[in-house]
């Protein structure tokens, strides 16, 4: 049986160390929700990967990410996809010590269904990440 993890919102994995990664698509998107020119947005808000290959969110001093506020997400509506598919779609060893999403066994329509709900995914993209 799949599985399912249900956000907690402890805000946990927004103080990770790490990096959130963004596409132009997001960049753009995030842009115009905080009504920032995309260049600025990228100015102020953005930095490079670890690999420098793209764009990641910065991070604050604490290392937690630069939107996180009063253990809330500030663009919530609009955040990364690599957020919203944590942690039903993805997640690294160890990562279960620290989210504390409540795991429930679920069927695999619930699960797909669930996932998509979640992540703003279609439930074929869902269908189609769980296959590989
Ligand atoms: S964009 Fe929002 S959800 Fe994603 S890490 Fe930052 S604060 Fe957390
Ligand atoms: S995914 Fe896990 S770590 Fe992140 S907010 Fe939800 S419960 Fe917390």
């Amino acid at each position: 049986m799949p599985v399912y993890h249900d956000c907690q919102r402890c805000t946990a994995c927004c103080r990770w160390p790490g990096q959130v990664c963004l596409n132009d698509e997001e960049i753009a998107r995030i842009a115009e929700f905080l009504q920032l020119k995309v260049g600025e947005f990228i100015q102020t808000h953005t930095r490079l990967r670890f690999d420098r290959q793209g764009l990641a969110l910065q991070e604050q001093a604490d290392g937690a990410c630069v939107f996180l506020k009063d253990n809330l997400c500030v663009i919530q509506p609009v955040k990364p996809q690599q957020c919203r598919d944590f942690p039903n779609l993805w997640k690294y060893p160890g990562s279960e010590k620290y989210c504390r999403a409540i795991p429930r066994e679920v069927s695999e329509d619930d699960y797909v269904r669930l996932t998509s709900e979640a992540t703003l995914r279609t439930p074929e993209a869902v269908r189609e990440i769980i296959r590989r």
